[in-house]
C-alpha cells in the first residue's frame, strides 16, 4: 500500500463521506524519493484541504516514514478535473447502505490473517482472532485487543472483518475508530438523526471498533456506545474492540463501560522478538517486490525494535533505496537508507530522560537514583538505568558514566549485569522490555 493510501485510510476516519469525495478524491499523489506530491485539481481544493486536514496528512506519512515527509503542494493547472460533482455520482453507489445499497465495511482488505506474521507475541491474538472470526462464542465476546503503537491491533482487527465476510458475504461488518463513532454521533445529533444513527449501527452483526481510548473523557458518546454495545451483546452479535491498554487503566472512562469491556475476552499482543520481526521484515520486503537476504534482514530486525509499523517504514526506505540506486540491498546499504531513522532515536532521548522514567518506574526519585546509596532497591534501578542508556542513545560510556556521578568501568559492569540477569529473571526481563519500549516510543 502506498503512502497516499495510507493517508486516504486515516482520513477516511477523521472527515465525512462527503467531505472526503468533494476534496480529497480528487486530489492526485504520487510519491518521489520519500517526498508526496499531492496535486489538486483546483485552488479551492487546496484551500479547503490545507485548512481542514493538511496536518492529518502530514502525520500520517511522519508516522509511516518515522521521520518528518517533504509534502510537495500544487494546482493542476493544465489537467481538467474531474469535477466534484461527477465524482460525487460515481461514488455514491459505493457510499453507506441506504436504500438497499451494498453495506460498506471500510474494512482494509490487504490485512487479512495470511498477510500477518505470527510470533510469541501475538500467537494467542492470532489464534482468539481467527476463533471468532468463524466462530463466535460468547466468552469471547467482546474481544478486547491492547497493545502499543504498531503492534498489529488494527491489522488483526481488520484480518476478523474480512474474514467474516469471506465465510459470510451477507453479514454486515462494521469497521471504525471510536473517533469515527464520536463524530458520527455529534453529526447525528446536530442534524436531528440520532434514531437512524442508533437504529444503524444496531443493525451491524460485526463490530469493530479501532482504539476505544478515544472515548475517554466523552460522555455522551460513552452512553450511545454502551447502549449500542448493550444492544449487540443481547442479540449475540460479535463486538471486538483495540484500545493502547488495559480497559481499567483507561482514564476517563465510565466504570460501567470499564466493566463491559472487560467482560469478555481481554488479550494482549506484546512486543515482536527478534524472529519474528526478521520475519516480518521478510515478509514486508518480499510485499514490496524485494528479497532481502537474512542478513540485511536481521540488521533491520536487531536495530530497530520498538514496533512493527517502524520496520515496515524502514523495509520501504531500503526498498526504495535499492531500486533507486540499483544496488544489492546489502547490510551496507541498510545502513546508509536508514542512517537518519538510528540518529532520530537517539537524539531524541536524553539520559536525564531516561533516568527520570527509571525513577519512576521503581518508584524512588531521582535523588535516591543518582546517589552513592547501595541499597539493594536502588542498585537495581540504577544498573537498568545505565544499561538503558547505553541501549538506547549514542552517548559514550564515560559520557554515561558522568550522568551518574560514575566511572565508566560502572556503567560496563551495569550494561553486562543487567544482560546477565534479564536471560534468567523473567521479571526483571519484562520490566526492562516495557521500559525500553516506552522509552524509544517517547
Ligand atoms: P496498531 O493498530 O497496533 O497500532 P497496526 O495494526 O496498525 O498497529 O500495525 C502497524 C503496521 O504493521 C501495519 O501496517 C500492519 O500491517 C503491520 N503489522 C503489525 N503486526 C504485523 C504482523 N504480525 N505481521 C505483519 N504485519 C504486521
Ligand atoms: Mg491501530
Amino acid at each position: 500500500m502506498g503512502l497516499w493510501e495510507h493517508c486516504l485510510g486515516a482520513l477516511e476516519h477523521r472527515l465525512k463521506e462527503e467531505d472526503l469525495i468533494t476534496w480529497v478524491q480528487p486530489i492526485k499523489a504520487f510519491e518521489n524519493e520519500g517526498e508526496l506530491n499531492l496535486i489538486f485539481p483546483n485552488s479551492s481544493v487546496a484551500a479547503w484541504v490545507k485548512k481542514n486536514c493538511l496536518i492529518d496528512i502530514q502525520k500520517t506519512a511522519d508516522s509511516i516514514y518515522g521521520h518528518s515527509v517533504q509534502l510537495g503542494l500544487s494546482v493542476d493547472a493544465l489537467d481538467l478535473p474531474a469535477s466534484s460533482e461527477e465524482n460525487l455520482l460515481k461514488n455514491q453507489q459505493f457510499m453507506p447502505s441506504s436504500g438497499g445499497r451494498k453495506f460498506t465495511s471500510y474494512l482494509n482488505q490487504f490485512q487479512t490473517f495470511d498477510t500477518f506474521i505470527e510470533g510469541k507475541s501475538n500467537q494467542i491474538a492470532k489464534a482468539v482472532a481467527q476463533q471468532i472470526a468463524s466462530n463466535p462464542d460468547t466468552s469471547s465476546n467482546p474481544l478486547f485487543l491492547y497493545s502499543g503503537v504498531g503492534l498489529g491491533k488494527t491489522h488483526l482487527m481488520n484480518a476478523i472483518g474480512n474474514e467474516r465476510l469471506k465465510q459470510h458475504p451477507d453479514h454486515k461488518v462494521l469497521y471504525l475508530s471510536s473517533e469515527r463513532f464520536v463524530s458520527d454521533m455529534v453529526r447525528a445529533l446536530r442534524e436531528n438523526k440520532i434514531e437512524s444513527f442508533k437504529s444503524y449501527y444496531r443493525s451491524i452483526d460485526m463490530l469493530l471498533v479501532d482504539d476505544v481510548q478515544f472515548f475517554a473523557g466523552k460522555e455522551r458518546s460513552q452512553e450511545e456506545f454502551f447502549h449500542t454495545f448493550n444492544t449487540l451483546f443481547q442479540n449475540h452479535k460479535q463486538i471486538v474492540m483495540t484500545c493502547d491498554r488495559y480497559p481499567k487503566d483507561v482514564d476517563g472512562l465510565t466504570e460501567r463501560l470499564k466493566s463491559r469491556f472487560a467482560s469478555g475476552l481481554t488479550q494482549s499482543i506484546d512486543l515482536p522478538d527478534m524472529e519474528t520481526r526478521a520475519a516480518i521484515v521478510e515478509s514486508k520486503a518480499r510485499e514490496q517486490g524485494i528479497e532481502l537476504g537474512s542478513e540485511t534482514s536481521l540488521f533491520i530486525a536487531e536495530h530497530l525494535q520498538s514496533n512493527v509499523r517502524e520496520l515496515e517504514g524502514a523495509v520501504r526506505r531500503v526498498a526504495a533505496s535499492a531500486n533507486i540506486l540499483k544496488r544489492e540491498p546489502t547490510v551496507e546499504l541498510a545502513k546508509e537508507a536508514l542512517k537518519d531513522i538510528f540518529v532520530a532515536h537517539n537524539k531524541a532521548l536524553s539520559l536525564e530522560h531516561i533516568q527520570k522514567r527509571v525513577a519512576d518506574f521503581y518508584r524512588v526519585s531521582l535523588a535516591e537514583l543518582l546517589s552513592k546509596s547501595r541499597k539493594r532497591g536502588l542498585v537495581g534501578p540504577r544498573q537498568v538505568a545505565m544499561a538503558l542508556s547505553k541501549e538506547l542513545t549514542n552517548f559514550s560510556l564515560p559520557a554515561i558514566g558522568d550522568a551518574f556521578s560514575r566511572d565508566h568501568t560502572t556503567v560496563m559492569h551495569a550494561c553486562r549485569k543487567v544482560s546477565e540477569t534479564c536471560k534468567n529473571d523473567n521479571r526483571l526481563d519484562v520490566e526492562f522490555q516495557k521500559l525500553k519500549y516506552e522509552l524509544s516510543n517517547g
